[in-house]
């Protein structure tokens, strides 16, 4: 059987990893993050963490053919045998190009539009579980009760630390640059869908379950 492969792209900030996390428990396919893999990959004491953390705290994209070949790991995985949700990748035209070309899926993406300002004012109020990854927002999606997560209970919620203003500028600048070029390479590739990520967050989770149950 082919795998289904959703892809979310759009600016950091977007909604990508909140609508991400719910999708993959609404189909049952695991939900592949790159952006938490490497930052698990840069807690671990290898030859390699010193060189993820320095890229992502100065905004910088890993070069691709790192992140392909931790991606392709992934997708070949068992977690991934019937498909999965991938949230940052491919973010590059030599990924997209990548993706295409080695991994065999039935893919579709799913592009979360929001305006630069909009992006910005999100990812500065962005704190998230260090539990279980649950992403809120100091401005419009608190926790129930002040620094504890609602979905597990820790009290660690923390802003990522590539979330400071100086990192968040190179980052949508490298959006611009590297990911900009790609989607229009993607969007001409068909099973594209657009949302209108500046909503609230359930009129885009309604928005994205129309699109999944076409695809
Ligand atoms: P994210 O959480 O998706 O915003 O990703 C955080 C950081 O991880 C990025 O700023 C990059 O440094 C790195 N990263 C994540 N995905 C990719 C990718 N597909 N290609 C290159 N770098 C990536």
């Amino acid at each position: 059987m082919i795998k289904k492969v959703i892809i979310l792209m759009g600016l950091p900030g977007s909604g990508k990893g909140t609508q991400g996390a719910i999708l993959s428990k609404d189909l049952s396919l695991p939900h592949i993050s790159t952006g938490d893999i490497f930052r698990k990959m840069v807690q671990e004491d290898s030859s390699e963490s010193k060189m993820l953390a320095s890229y992502m705290n100065e905004g910088k994209l890993i070069p691709s053919e790192l992140v392909n070949k931790v991606v392709r790991k992934y997708i070949a995985s068992d977690e991934c045998k019937n498909g999965c949700i991938l949230d940052g990748y491919p973010r590059t035209l030599e990924q997209a190009e990548y993706f295409i070309e080695k991994i065999d899926a039935d893919i579709s993406t799913i592009f979360f539009n929001l305006s630069n300002d909009e992006a910005i004012k999100r990812i500065l109020g962005r704190i998230s579980c260090v539990a279980c990854g649950r992403i809120y927002n100091e401005y419009f999606d608190k926790p129930l009760k002040s620094g504890v997560c609602d979905e597990c209970g820790s009290n660690e919620l923390l802003a990522r630390l590539d979330d400071d203003q100086d990192t968040i500028i190179a980052r949508l600048d490298e959006y611009r640059k590297e990911t900009l070029p790609m989607i229009e390479y993607y969007k001409k590739k068909g099973k594209f869908y657009i949302v209108n990520a500046g909503q609230s967050k359930q009129k885009v989770v309604a928005e994205v379950a129309s699109i999944v149950k076409k695809i």
